[in-house]
């Protein structure tokens, strides 16, 4: 028999949205996954029924369908497992890996107590652990009997061998006195049913993974294979929270206007790497990515590099994809549906837009000035340069512009060259004051290729609501 097919499951808990950490543990076991030709599981953790939302499991399954990380099968629910979870504990009972504790709150409370006073570690004392004189209809949890002497060694594959005493570990409750199993016995067990081989997730969960392990012995399992990866940290090196800007991967998309496959890429870098490759297609991740190269010290969270790496996405994107995504944000700032004119126009700009873009909503604002309705909103800096144009240059080019027929921007060019010679001025200086004519700003793509590309009508007008608005700025 050859080894068993790889699977790896990403199991977040919806009691918040899919942010930054889960993203990345869910890319880690999905590349490990396709790069074995294994399955790539997810589980929604929702036996915390106080906590759990269906808003975040939207949230979560959503964020994943925009990152494309693709799972194999349906969904398991946690939640919806708890009569195969409590037969486990059953089949422990029988087979004599469990027992019933019938110590009450009462107790338990004043064992600890009393730990604490002695400054012992506080940990179940195993009282009724040998005991047979179960008086049955009293309220009891289930705990495992774990072992007691000895040690367990987990090779962790990003952590290294990793030991604890036995000794450590108390006996776990396994189902509570209410008949609903802890959320220990659900994992082991959803991974055992799961076919689970490659267990990879956050570092914060290795003290569990003694205790796991424990339970998988006493039922005879196979036990997976660990990666415990290390948390992210913000560039102040503490743990990431929202002052860092680690916000819902959804709000990445909504809020920031980012692609998905810049925050994949920025995601895979941040404790991984191979070499010095800054750029890793999805193609190569899912070639080169091994948990050899997961770093064991906390990956650092940097906003402004998951902004640059943004733009690198956002200049290789395909225009008219662009325009779809940034169509909803540009309707909503012109207060209206784009028209299909307006989208071509988008489109065939698109390609000097994103030059000077890092996110999408930047992409869309800087676009605006395509397809606003006459007269269009002036800057500041388009505004001075108007003022500061040379008496009748303005004027003078309109009027050139107006009579010649060919509106291709070479044309527009050399009429403007030919008016700069004849004024015994710089290029600069009529073209300028035209750019802010005609974009209402000092910054903008190509301008004779912007003229060229909204046509004489539409420029003319433009030209005219600049000079009207210079005469009446120079009115006393
Ligand atoms: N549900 C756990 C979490 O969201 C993950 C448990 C696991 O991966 O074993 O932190």
């Amino acid at each position: 028999m050859g080894a068993s097919k790889v699977v790896t499951r990403f199991a977040p808990s919806p009691t918040g949205f899919l942010h930054i950490g889960g993203a990345r543990t869910a890319l880690f076991n999905f590349l490990f996954a396709r790069h074995h030709g294994g399955d790539f599981r997810l589980r929604i953790e929702d036996t915390d029924r106080a906590r759990s939302t269906e808003p975040a499991i939207a949230a979560i399954l959503d964020g994943l369908g925009w990152l494309n990380f693709d799972w194999d099968g349906e969904v398991v629910y946690q939640f919806a497992r708890a009569a195969r979870h409590a037969d486990v504990a059953h089949q422990l009972l029988a087979n004599g890996h469990a027992y019933r504790c019938y110590a009450t709150p009462e107790e338990l409370e004043a064992m600890r107590a009393a730990q604490r006073a002695a400054k012992q570690p506080m940990r179940y004392d195993g009282r009724w652990r040998d005991r047979s004189d179960w008086p049955n209809d009293a309220p009891h949890v289930i705990r495992l009997k774990a072992p007691q002497t000895g040690s367990v060694t987990i090779d962790d594959l990003v952590q290294g061998p990793v030991t604890v005493a036995n000794a450590e570990l108390d006996d776990m409750v396994l189902l509570r006195s209410d008949g609903t199993p802890t959320y220990m016995l659900a994992v082991v067990v959803d991974d055992h049913d799961m076919g689970v081989t490659h267990v990879i997730r956050g570092d914060d969960h290795l003290n569990n993974a003694f205790r796991q392990l424990a339970l998988i012995r006493a039922m005879g399992w196979q036990e997976p294979a660990y990666a415990h990866i290390p948390l992210i940290h913000g560039a102040d090196g503490a743990k990431l929270s929202k002052r860092h800007g680690a916000l819902g991967v959804n709000e990445y998309r909504d809020q920031l206007g980012l692609l998905p496959e810049a925050v994949e890429n920025y995601l895979l870098r941040l404790g991984w790497g191979h070499g010095d490759d800054e750029f890793i297609s999805r193609e190569q991740a899912v070639e080169w990515f091994d948990l050899s190269g997961v770093g064991r010290g906390p990956a650092r969270f940097d906003m402004k590099k998951l902004e640059s790496v943004n733009g690198h996405y956002l200049r290789q994107a395909d225009d008219a994809r662009l325009t779809a995504l940034i169509a909803p944000g540009v309707g909503a700032a012109l207060g209206r549906e784009p028209t299909a004119r307006d989208l071509d126009i988008l489109q065939r700009s698109m390609a000097e837009l994103k030059k000077r873009a890092n996110n999408l909503n930047d992409l869309a604002t800087s676009s605006l000035f395509y397809l606003r309705s006459r007269p269009i909103p002036m800057d500041d800096a388009a505004a001075k340069l108007l003022a500061s144009a040379a008496p009748g240059i303005l004027a003078r080019a309109r009027t050139a512009f107006a009579q010649g027929d060919d509106w291709s921007a070479p044309a527009l060019e050399n009429q403007a060259r030919a008016l700069a010679d004849a004024a015994a001025v710089k290029l600069g200086q009529v073209a300028q004051p035209l750019r802010a004519a005609v974009t209402g700003a000092a910054q903008s793509p190509g301008l004779f290729d912007v003229m060229a590309m909204l046509g004489r009508d539409e420029i003319l007008g433009r030209i005219d609501d600049a000079l009207q608005m210079m005469e009446e700025g120079a009115k006393p």
